[in-house]
């Protein structure tokens, strides 16, 4: 099935030799960026090189492509926020999960002594949000169980590609977290853990869950599961639940990149979030995942080429969520077109055949459609049209379309049979017209001949 797919181009990007083409130039050019800055309050991750780059991506139909270091494992760090916050929609509905976590932007920094009116994280992408989070996902379990079981939703999300865990990340997370701390006994004293929660195993496992590592590869195998809807692409796994999905993808578009994420939205117009290893996860949904990373930070905290990536990708691609898809020429669209599903093409014409819509008619016409094609009996739009009695249907098949009138369905009959049996007069008279002056413009090879013949079978009319 995979195969045929890939030979009748029905993978949701047809050209997938020529997108990813322009991937590799647009990774050159975010390659140029060489501006800011490595993390370092940690050694984990000042070690990182600022030259590291690399982007991949799979559709949700599988296709892959990677360029640059997408074979080297890096932290997670605040990407795992939305796969967190999705386990636990998950696992417990979104209602429940909001009664302790917020939806708005907090217009602060990720880790901000702040909580919203009601006393809640402002979302499940800032710090105190995530770590009330982590105490909600399995809350009866032990605490290797719950980290077993949140690493097994991420390999199956990533396909059982990489997934790996940096114990000294999460060490030196924990020694240097003082303002995580600070948030944990904050959110204590507000009252925003569960009841019996145990705060400093919730900080604990926030922690752990900060320094899982993934490649770009089995990244972008991640970010796919989200783009389709909770199905991991090459695996076929159903892993999230839709509502799960919805609400991150929502969350991550309004909240995903720190304090760039109002612009972010704005200018790319897709659910993403970033790390501080220099990661960014990014959707385009209904059609791929992406993981982009390289170490340097700009001010705000997001990759310098990460950002750049994305910002090139939106300005080639209309992949920007209110891009308009159909009257904005301009941006490329890769995306296999619905219209030119075969099988859909043919149904919508023998309806417009059937019902005498000459607007649709023209329409298909005008769009270079095969007017000719014929259904599962072989039957053309001028059969159907002349077996209902549509006579405008007819003359513009013929005389506009030039259809071939001596088509045979697969009971050998033609058009002009077809409005006889059904007592179709003028119509068959029409016909039978166009049939000679058919064959005189084949036999003469001009087919400009036949309208100006036809002209005159209007009159009948
Ligand atoms: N481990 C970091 C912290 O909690 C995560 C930072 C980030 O990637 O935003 O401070």
């Amino acid at each position: 099935m995979l195969l045929t797919k890939a030979f009748r181009k029905m993978f949701i990007v047809p050209d997938f030799q020529v997108f990813t083409q322009k991937i590799n130039e647009i990774y050159d050019s975010a390659l140029q960026q060489d501006g800011g800055q490595v993390a370092d309050y940690i050694p984990q991750l000042a070690k990182f090189s600022p030259h590291l780059w690399g982007a991949s991506l799979c559709t949700i139909d599988g296709q892959r492509h990677s360029v640059g270091d997408t074979k080297v494992p890096f932290c997670l760090q605040s990407c795992i926020k939305p796969l967190e916050y999705a386990i636990a929609v998950h696992e417990l509905g979104g209602e429940h999960v909001h009664r302790f976590v917020g939806k708005e932007p907090s217009g602060f920094r990720f880790n901000k002594l702040s909580l919203s009116e009601e006393d809640k994280p402002h979302n499940p992408m800032v710090n105190a949000g995530a770590i009330v989070i982590s105490s909600l996902i399995k809350p009866k379990s032990n605490k290797a169980e719950r980290f077993d079981y949140v690493m097994e939703f991420l390999k199956r999300a990533a396909g059982a590609e990489y997934v790996g865990f940096s114990n000294a990340t999460f060490q030196s997370e924990r020694e240097t977290g003082d303002r995580n701390y600070a948030l944990g006994y904050y959110l204590k004293e507000k009252k925003c853990f569960p009841e019996n929660a145990d705060m400093i195993a919730a900080l604990d496992f926030y922690f752990q869950l900060c320094s899982i590592e993934m490649t770009c590869e089995s990244g972008s195998v991640m970010a796919a599961t989200l783009a389709n809807g909770g199905i991991c692409p090459i695996t076929g796994d159903r892993v999230l639940s839709t509502e799960a999905v919805r609400n991150t993808l929502s969350l991550m578009h309004s909240c995903g990149m720190y304090d760039f994420s109002g612009q972010f939205a704005f200018h790319v117009g897709l659910p993403a979030k970033s790390g501080v290893s220099g990661a960014v996860l990014l959707v385009v949904p209904n059609v791929m995942g992406m993981m982009c990373w390289s170490p340097s930070l700009d001010r705000i905290g997001n990759s310098v080429r990460g950002i750049h990536f994305c910002q090139e990708l939106v300005s080639h691609f209309n992949f920007h969520h209110y891009d308009n898809l159909r009257h904005f020429t301009k941006k490329h669209d890769p995306r296999r077109s619905l219209d030119d599903e075969p099988n859909k093409s043919v149904v919508n014409l023998m309806f417009a055949a059937y019902s005498g819509d000459i607007s649709a008619l023209r329409r298909f016409a005008l769009s270079t459609l095969d007017m000719e094609q014929r259904d599962y009996d072989s039957r053309t739009a001028l059969h159907i049209a002349a077996s209902e009695g549509h006579v405008d249907a007819v003359i513009f098949l013929t005389e506009e379309c030039k259809v071939n009138p001596f088509i045979k369905d697969r009971w050998g009959n033609t058009p002009l049979d077809d409005a006889r049996q059904f007592g179709h007069h003028v119509i068959a008279t029409i016909l039978q017209q166009y049939q000679h002056v058919y064959t005189d413009a084949e036999s003469s090879g001009n087919k400009e001949e036949q309208k100006t013949t036809m002209d005159s079978l209007k009159s009948i009319n």
